[in-house]
């Protein structure tokens, strides 16, 4: 797996390092590419290109966020989609939405992976989805899809949410606001699912959800840390050990 990260963004170089040590401990060999934050976009380009072709490289991850002076956008759609390990190349995006064999977004994947192996119910579930990004809430909904379940996506606009999401037997909070899903938005009796990773007012890292509200209520739910985020390092192994395969004609 290579591993590109543009700039110093401490996030990233705390999930690029893990990353990495993931890699390591399942004996995968990593190659980190640290670029400096003024690196040109053409340059950035050149290396993706190089990596593609290089026969002993089976995945690339761009670690995001990029620099301002980079197309994000650009800058996937580069990468080769049978190395696009993060899941995010337009290719992939349009196999997921068909129903194809893609490789998924590993975050989404992680949580349908944890769903799984607790044996939640998934065909014909309610699953309310609590965000629209393209790395989580759109692909997460595509496979609660695939799944069976009936899905809802809601997000910034959505009238009357916690009503919304009390209708949910599974709700995936993706948001990126510390603690807002309170028991209000909670069913009893409902699988909670906490993607958020953020800071609260005290400096600690919390979740979407509000843990202390929710946990009473629910049947189960995801903690954070150590919910979803491991699961997201364990689904790019999946990812990476699937596209070696393919690559190399094992699959
Ligand atoms: P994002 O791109 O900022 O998207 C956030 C979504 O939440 C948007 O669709 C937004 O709606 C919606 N939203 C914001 N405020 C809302 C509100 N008050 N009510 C309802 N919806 C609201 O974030 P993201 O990249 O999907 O990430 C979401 C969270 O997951 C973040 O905390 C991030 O750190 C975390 N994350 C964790 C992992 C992991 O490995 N565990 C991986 C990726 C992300 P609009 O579209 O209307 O603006």
């Amino acid at each position: 797996m290579a591993v590109i990260q543009v700039g110093e963004d401490p996030a990233s170089s705390i999930y690029v390092n893990n990353k990495k040590k993931a890699c390591e401990e399942t004996g995968m060999l990593s190659y980190g590419y640290h670029l400096p934050i003024e690196t040109d976009e053409h340059d950035l380009l050149e290396l993706i290109e190089q990596l593609n072709q290089d026969p002993s490289v089976h995945g690339i991850l761009c670690q995001l966020p990029l620099p301002k002076q980079m197309n994000e956008f650009k800058i996937i759609s580069s990468i080769n989609p049978s190395k696009d390990v993060d899941g995010f190349h337009p290719v992939n995006v349009g196999l997921l939405t068909i129903g194809k064999d893609a490789l998924v977004s590993c975050t989404p994947a992680g949580v349908i992976e944890m769903l799984k192996a607790y044996k939640i119910p998934l065909v014909g579930a309610n699953c309310v989805i609590v965000g629209r990004s393209n790395i989580v809430g759109k692909p997460v909904a595509q496979l609660m899809l695939k799944e069976h379940a009936t899905v809802t996506i809601t997000h910034s606009r959505t009238k009357n949410l916690p009503a919304v999401c009390r209708q949910a037997d599974i709700l995936i909070a993706a948001i990126g606001k510390a603690e807002m899903i309170t028991a209000e938005y909670v069913k009893p009796g409902a699988v909670v699912i906490d993607v958020g990773i953020n800071r609260n007012a005290a400096g600690k890292v919390v979740g979407d959800v509000d843990f202390a509200s929710v946990s009473p209520i629910a049947e189960a739910i995801s903690p954070v840390p150590g919910g979803v985020g491991p699961m997201t390092i364990a689904m790019l192994l999946m990812n990476t050990f699937t596209a070696f395969q393919r690559i190399e004609g094992i699959i």
